[in-house]
């Protein structure tokens, strides 16, 4: 059985590892006449009625460890941001989100379907920054839109209770993830700014850290996690400091993921954040193009 922690309205039930990745945590939020769940990682699968029984998802954003109950509730309605509403709906959606070559995404479908029970929603439907739901009771939740994981990664806030789900926002060790298709690091460091003016005093994240209850905790967590940003240009500049490289050498090297650790997307999603961190270091002076690769500028 899963912890499961509970203040007022909202239930969260804790994943294998606090929700470590491939896992997640799910929130639930029992309004008046409506039952929500945020996401639906694998947990859901181990919870039973309470989550069961939900009259309506509300992805904070498409991913498929996010989305891995949404097969056991055909019936709830299905809400996303807009901008990750056809991630949702399709799997041509999703291809074009994850931005993959066609070998990887098809290497994907398998492992979703196998490990994270994937399958789309065509039913979905979409919210907006501001969206606000009455669940009756009083129980009241927001969205807000603070994107650069994915282009439509929101925060849902239940205002009655003071609790943020802030998602993959999630203050690991990782670091922040920017890797695929609809990422932009440039709308992440701005979405790291903006989650610390919530108006909240409990913070839930989708993975690891789990749920956080003092205000300090979470301003030197986001600090942390921020930092991580910054560590990785320095480790660009390291690599370019033993020399130029082209983006590809700079991949094997690894920005993200350790040398040797292998998922079918590693290569893309460090290819795709290594030429973000370029950007910023070639719009900051400090490294230009050359011939075939990059230098110290
Ligand atoms: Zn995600």
């Amino acid at each position: 059985m899963d912890e499961v922690l509970r203040f007022g309205a909202v239930s969260i039930h804790l994943g294998e590892k606090s929700g470590k990745y491939p896992d997640g945590n799910q929130v639930v939020v029992n309004g008046g006449g409506l039952r929500v769940a945020f996401d639906t990682p694998l947990c859901s699968n181990r919870i039973g009625s309470d989550f069961d029984d939900v009259d309506l998802v509300i992805l904070g954003h498409a991913h498929e460890d996010h989305m891995a109950g949404l097969h056991r509730v055909p019936k709830a309605r299905v809400e996303v941001h807009e901008a990750d509403l056809d991630a949702v709906r399709s799997w041509a959606g999703l291809c074009e989100h994850y931005g993959y070559p066609p070998d990887v995404l098809a290497e994907m479908k398998t492992l979703i379907e196998r490990d994270f029970h994937y399958v789309p929603r065509p039913d979905a439907t979409a919210y907006t920054h501001g969206q606000r739901w009455d669940l009756g009771g009083g129980v009241r939740i927001r969205a807000h839109h603070l994107p650069g994981h994915t282009s439509g990664h929101c925060a849902l806030v239940v205002e009655s209770e003071g609790v943020a789900f802030i998602g993959d926002i999630d203050l690991t060790g990782f670091g922040p993830y920017y890797g695929d298709a609809t990422s932009s690091l440039a709308d992440f460091r701005k979405s790291l700014i903006e989650v610390a003016e919530l108006d909240a005093r409990i913070w839930v994240t989708s993975h690891h850290r789990a749920v956080i209850s003092e205000r300090s905790k979470f301003l030197a967590d986001l600090a942390g996690f921020a930092g991580k940003i910054d560590q990785r240009n320095e480790k660009l500049v390291g690599y370019l400091r033993e020399g130029p490289h082209s983006l590809a050498e700079l991949a094997r090297r690894r920005l993200l993921y350790p040398p040797g650790f292998s998922l079918p997307y590693v290569e893309s999603a460090e290819l795709n954040s290594i030429r973000m961190h370029l950007d910023e270091l070639m719009a900051d002076g400090m490294v230009r193009r050359t011939d075939d690769g990059f230098e110290l500028g």
